[in-house]
């Protein structure tokens, strides 16, 4: 099949991956430790009344995924969460 030969040679197509991330925050987990700022600031922040986090864009664009991804490791209490959109 020609679509398989293409994987074979290119690489899976990245479309489907890149639409499909949503971040979820988890906020009565956060404890502040703001990993996830210094990760990608664009995409979170931290409150300065309490220090949790602040979710800046819930559906961030493809080639900040990675960021994302790296914040939700990172982040010591499973506050954040990269879930696939249903749409
Ligand atoms: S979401 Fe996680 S990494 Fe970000 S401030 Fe809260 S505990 Fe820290």
């Amino acid at each position: 099949m020609w679509y398989d030969e293409m994987v074979r040679v290119v690489g899976r197509p990245k479309l489907v991956e890149e639409r499909i991330m949503r971040i979820e925050i988890h906020r009565e987990r956060c404890i502040g430790a703001g990993m996830c700022v210094l990760t990608a600031p664009d995409l979170f922040d931290q409150s300065e009344d309490d220090g949790c986090v602040v979710l800046l864009n819930p559906e961030p664009a493809p080639d900040r995924h990675e960021a994302a991804k790296q914040a939700e490791s990172l982040c010591p209490s499973g506050t954040i969460e990269v879930v696939p959109d249903e749409d």
